[in-house]
């Protein structure tokens, strides 16, 4: 049986899934040593686009985690830590043809059983209600009560709020196990040995190495634009947009993933900044380096296709990160198999960040004993058993 509340905890990543359950940690009284081979954020959390949305989350566990993920991001916005960096919003998602406008209507039947509020709209009501969208959308389903918000100013806030220092530049290199390999005593970092009653190891892609889970972990290269400040088109937009493409791009239908140019599937937010961030692709692969004229012309074609007003307003940068997947498309949640005292939380796609802060959470209350407040079941790493292709530490 897992042990009650540990005094001592190691956490291997201080992306928005590491400081998250550093903060809740924290919060519970447990010391908390939180590990980073770079710096906060550096990694996918730091390269993200932001939306807390559940508008092209697959039916089934997915939605329901992103619907307790948006609830708890509701929740720190009015208790404070989230304040001034969640941004409220809804979700346009809109179809220019007949497959894409299928795939649409199914989905959003699938959101309104889970009981999200939607509302399809007719094409006079659009036009009111976005007035920039091109003429050239067929169908638009708005969805209600989303948001955004920035992965490292989320990861600043839990940090300042717990008090937890991160030492930067320090990875974690192996799990320390007990001489029966029952449990962990800590781990093994290019500095020495740390000793702790559990450790949590939230290192994104890093925590394929470190768990010996290379070939259940997918690298996914995601390309975003972010243009200069354009106020009153911005403010013309009442929410986000999210292309039909995109709901194909990341299978929202439980149809296998189609197979479009580098996963192209275009969603445009405009940031309360009054700037617009604009992706993506979903390439698989880890080099994050470059951008590509070819991905970056593409994406800039799509938006000013579907918001044409984008035409004269500039590109300031782009830039890339690197989403961890898992190759069944589920997180990976839980206790390690065979070990009662470590867990794993990665694997989170294109969705950590709406999902990080309830991982967080749910992860601390896991290594205290106690029941989570979000239903890990689907996530259990120990779908994966120990086998030749997943070592598990
Ligand atoms: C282009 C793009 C767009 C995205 N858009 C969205 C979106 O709109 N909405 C959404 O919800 N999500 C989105 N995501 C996904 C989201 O960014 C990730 O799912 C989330 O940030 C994952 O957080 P993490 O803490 O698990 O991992 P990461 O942020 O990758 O953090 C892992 C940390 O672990 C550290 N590390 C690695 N190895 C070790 C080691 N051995 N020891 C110690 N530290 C180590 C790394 O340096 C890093 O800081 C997007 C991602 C990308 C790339």
């Amino acid at each position: 049986m897992p042990f009650a509340q540990p005094s001592s905890v190691v956490i291997a990543g201080s992306g928005i899934v590491g400081a998250a359950a550093a903060y809740f940690l924290a919060r519970r009284g447990v010391r908390v040593d939180l590990f980073d081979a770079d710096v906060p954020a550096s990694q996918a959390t730091g390269a993200a686009d932001g939306a807390v949305s559940v508008a092209s989350k697959r039916p089934g566990p997915m939605m329901e985690a992103a619907l307790c993920g948006i609830a708890l991001y509701r929740q720190l916005a009015r208790d404070g830590l989230f304040a001034d960096c969640f941004k409220s919003r809804s979700t346009f998602i809109v179809a220019t043809s007949k497959a894409e406008c299928d795939v649409l209507e199914a989905h959003s039947k699938a959101l309104a059983g889970a009981g999200v509020r939607t509302a399809t709209l007719a094409p006079q009501a659009a036009r009111n209600r976005f007035p920039v969208l091109s003429p050239d959308a067929l169908m638009i389903v708005e969805v209600h009560d989303e948001g955004h918000a920035i992965g490292y100013q989320i990861v600043h806030r839990f940090l300042t709020a717990a008090g937890v220092v991160v030492h930067r530049g320090h990875a974690v290199e192996s799990l320390l196990l007990a001489s029966d390999g029952s449990r962990v005593e800590g781990v093994a970092t290019a500095k020495g040995d740390v000793r702790a009653d559990a450790v949590v190891v939230a290192a994104g892609t890093g925590s394929a190495r470190l768990l010996g889970i290379e070939h259940a972990l997918i690298p996914r290269k995601g390309q975003l634009l972010i243009t200069e400040r354009a106020r009153a088109l911005n403010a013309a937009m009442p929410g986000a947009i999210m292309s039909g493409r995109y709901l194909l791009s990341k299978g929202s239908q439980n149809a296998p993933q189609a197979k479009l140019p580098k996963g192209l599937g275009l969603v445009i937010d405009p940031l309360q900044t009054g700037q617009f961030l604009i992706g993506g692709t979903r390439e698989d692969h880890g080099d994050r380096r470059n951008n590509d004229i070819d991905a970056v012309s593409r994406i800039l074609r799509d938006a000013v296709a579907l918001v044409p007003g984008l035409a004269d307003v500039r590109l300031l940068r782009s830039f890339a990160g690197v989403r961890t997947a898992v190759i069944d498309g589920l997180p990976l949640v839980g206790r390690l198999p065979h070990l009662i005292n470590a867990y794993v939380a990665t694997g989170f796609e294109g969705d950590g960040i709406c999902l990080g802060p309830i991982t967080g959470k749910a992860i601390s209350q896991m290594v205290c004993g106690e029941t989570p407040d979000m239903s890990l079941a689907a996530f259990d790493p120990a779908r994966f058993g120990k086998s030749e292709t997943v070592a598990w530490a």
